[in-house]
């Protein structure tokens, strides 16, 4: 993706290089309200919660260290900056050409180790996230190398601006009352239920993230959808429990599968029109 030269988007908070390790040793308390409100990017909240009380309980005293960031870790921030710019540009485009009033700027705040957030403590564990609460994306970008290493993607700068461009997405669903409306219905169904409802807000926010790619057309480089799809792929439910558990459970999928997860991110890219993207009538009836 072509990036460099953009302008500075005034909404990105950098909290890298400073380490919050142990900090959060009394937090145990609101765990569970972590759970529930953060949106993640893959895995489900089961697999989920581990890593974030490991990452929470932590009782190590160390003191917070700072340390400066290296000239690679400090692009990396300029290219993450310059994506939040892009979302901001398009999204408040295509708010207003579908009459949704004005979009309002999401945050992001990249961080190392371990996080507060408007939704809680939060440790890298988690993957990257949207808190709703503060209207805040959470990454620690050393998700990406997982996304690679452990995930089998073939990772590049726009897997990167996918997996951003979703959690835009989640915030795009809260702007529009989605997932305020998707939680109710949580509350008075079955787990079963639940979940298929938490797979097609997942499903949505892939979709957002291609009509975001298609209005993007003009920075896209070549092979950049294919890392989006790469990426999409290696996060699909039943790649990370083929990966994990060795079977593949579907009552259990919180995201979508694979092939779900690209279809939609590339109906999105296809039509970029958000009237497409309603995948709560095509997978609930
Ligand atoms: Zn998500």
């Amino acid at each position: 993706m072509k990036w460099k030269g953009r302008r500075k988007s005034g909404n990105l908070e950098d909290r890298r290089g400073m380490s919050n390790k142990g900090k959060f040793a009394a937090g145990g308390g609101i765990i569970a309200v972590v759970v529930v409100l953060l949106q993640m990017f893959g895995g489900d909240t089961g697999q989920v919660l581990a890593p974030i009380l490991e990452g929470v309980t932590q009782s190590s005293s160390q003191p917070t260290e700072e340390r400066e960031l290296t000239e690679q870790e400090i692009e990396l921030g300029e290219f993450m900056d310059a994506v939040l710019v892009d979302t901001e540009d398009i999204w408040s485009q295509i708010f207003k050409d579908n009459n949704l009033g004005n979009y309002k700027e999401a945050g992001m705040v990249l961080f190392t180790d371990a996080v507060r957030t408007g939704c809680g403590n939060a440790s890298s564990a988690s993957g990257p996230f949207y808190c709703p609460t503060d209207q805040k994306l959470y990454m620690d970008l050393s998700f990406f190398d997982e996304l690679r290493t452990r995930f089998g993607a073939k990772g590049g700068d726009f897997a990167m601006a996918y997996v951003t461009a979703h959690e835009i997405g989640h915030h795009v669903q809260t702007l529009l009352g989605t997932s305020q409306k998707v939680r109710q219905m949580q509350q008075q169904s079955s787990a079963a239920q639940a979940n298929q409802l938490s797979v097609a807000q997942e499903l949505q926010a892939d979709f957002y993230a291609g009509v975001w790619a298609h209005h993007n057309k003009e920075y896209l480089e070549e092979g950049d959808i294919e890392e989006a799809l790469s990426a999409a792929n290696a996060v699909g439910d039943d790649a990370i429990q083929k990966r994990t558990q060795g079977s593949v459970q579907p009552d259990s999928f919180t995201h979508g599968t694979s092939e779900q997860r690209m279809h939609w991110f590339m109906k999105g890219y296809k039509t970029g029109d958000i009237r497409q993207g309603d995948t709560f009538s095509e997978l609930l009836n």
